[in-house]
């Protein structure tokens, strides 16, 4: 809350019953979910001119529908399952296993995915507003007070609910909640520019040794001295457009992703990696000698920021575990993948698998700020420490969020009940009932290139 914002001189745009701030992957489904029973007027409200946050501004695999290893098991549903049927409607998906380890990847074209979030976002009655910035939180008796920026100037929203999706819980922060901040005590994850190259030969790449080979040639750049790139991995891999890769290989540390100034210093700085990156490309990759960057992320991706101390903390014990407890609202099967500050051991990324059973279930208090009655926080901003959150950041794993604080939220409207004493249990019917998945499911996936319908 700012001592410098009077919400009273400011024009009041809306009054609804939930507000969703910001529309990743976690905000969209949130919306969705809050808004079916059709009972509750709800709005989402995103800062840039579409919806999709880090899932149509910079990347284009849907990773944690799947475990890892050679017995798949498909774990999340609901509305992150409807979201990929629509794209599959307009043939745009396809499965793809990832060769770094966090299971088969569901490959989108991240330019229809904009279109798709619009169609759900409209189809269910949403309020949704875009080239909005929500700036200032002033909490009420019977709910919150949001000031936001947009180009017409200062309004707010007064809300009943309010569900932080901004990633950066820049809700939480604003309305006085307690949190973490990456780098306070592990160093925080780096950032990474992701780029989009045309006009590449898949069929020369993958005959000359793809991904593997890759991987070899960049170590062998770097050592003799021809490319000088700041990371010997990641990933380059085919797009859901013809001919194009997409790639996650820039890697820029030590900046903030809360401070201006720092951001600046890491868009420029991972801007000039790209290209360093393109070169490289171009001279030593087999079927990129015609090749150019089309484009690049909207913005640096940011891995992690402020991490908001919940009802429930994961924590990397918990992941170990492998056990899903009766207040599970999500499961998960990624490894911890901590993009590293200082490589250790020539380590740039480091991996952890979940053993045993290779999945935990992950507790609603996970997306309740401490002592919360009106406000929920869901996505990358959720309760968790360091390198329980590095496992547990995958878009499937923040729509399953995203849609669990939003049933949560119409509830806890519907049954007069604070958000950090809703029922959990009735919460986990809902969400049953609706696709999601709580258990271990007995069927091995089918993760062949086609298989997203035969997993329906
Ligand atoms: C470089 C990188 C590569 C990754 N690779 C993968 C991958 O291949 N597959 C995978 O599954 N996961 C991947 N992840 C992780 C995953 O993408 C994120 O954890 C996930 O998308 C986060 O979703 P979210 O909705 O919580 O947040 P975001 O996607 O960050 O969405 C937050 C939204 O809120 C908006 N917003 C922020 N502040 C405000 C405000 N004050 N007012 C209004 N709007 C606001 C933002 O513009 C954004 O749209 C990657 C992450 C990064 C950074």
């Amino acid at each position: 809350m700012s001592m410098f914002i009077n919400p009273l001189h400011i024009p009041l745009y809306d009054r609804v019953d939930i507000l969703v701030a910001g529309a990743g992957s976690a905000g969209c489904c949130a919306a969705l979910a809050a808004s079916e029973s059709g009972l509750h007027s709800v709005m989402l409200l995103e800062r840039y001119g579409f919806a999709g946050g880090t899932s149509t501004q910079m990347l284009d695999t849907f990773y944690g529908f799947f475990t890892p290893g050679s017995n798949p098991r498909k774990i999340v549903g609901g509305w992150p399952d409807l979201v990929v049927d629509e794209l599959q409607k307009t043939g745009s998906i396809f499965l793809r296993p990832n060769t770094y380890g966090a299971g088969t990847g569901v490959n989108y074209n991240p330019e229809r995915l904009k279109r798709v979030w619009d169609m759900l976002i409209l189809q269910q009655g949403i309020r949704y507003l875009l080239h909005t910035t929500l700036i200032d939180v002033f909490p009420e008796n019977e709910g919150y007070t949001c000031v936001f920026w947009a180009k017409g100037g200062f309004g707010k929203v007064m809300a009943r609910r309010v569900i932080d999706a901004t990633g950066d819980a820049d809700f939480s922060h604003l309305a006085g909640f307690k949190y973490e901040t990456a780098g306070e005590s592990e160093p925080a994850q780096s950032m990474t520019t992701t780029f989009r190259m045309s006009n590449a030969d898949l069929e020369e790449y993958k005959k000359a040794g793809g991904k593997k080979k890759l991987v070899s040639q960049m170590k062998d750049a770097v050592a003799q001295g021809r490319h000088a790139l700041p990371r010997k991995e990641g990933s380059a891999h085919e797009m859901n457009a013809r001919g194009c890769i997409s790639t996650v290989t820039v890697k820029v540390a030590g900046y903030s992703g809360l401070n201006a100034a720092d951001l600046t210093r890491a868009e420029v700085e991972g801007r000039r990696q790209a290209f360093v990156y393109e070169d490289f490309f171009r001279q030593e990759v087999p079927g990129f000698g015609n090749s150019d960057i089309i484009g690049l992320s909207t913005q640096i991706g940011v891995r992690e920021t402020r991490r908001v101390y919940g009802e429930h903390r994961l924590t990397k014990a918990e992941c170990m575990a492998a056990e899903i407890g009766a207040d599970s609202i999500l499961l998960c099967g990624a490894p911890i993948e901590d993009h590293r500050l200082d490589p250790e051991n020539g380590e740039e990324t480091h991996w952890e698998y979940i053993p045993g059973s290779g999945i935990y279930g992950v507790p609603y208090g996970c997306i309740v700020p401490e002592g919360s009655v009106l406000a929920w926080v869901t996505g990358r901003c959720f309760s968790a420490t360091h390198d329980a959150h590095a496992s547990c950041r995958s878009m499937a794993q923040t729509m399953a969020m995203g849609q669990a604080a939003g049933f949560a939220a119409a509830r806890s409207l519907e049954k007069d009940e604070a958000a950090k004493d809703v029922s959990v249990a009735a919460l986990r019917e809902t969400l049953s009932d609706r696709g999601a998945v709580l258990e271990i499911p007995d069927k091995t996936a089918d993760t062949s290139r086609d298989g997203w319908l035969t997993n329906r």
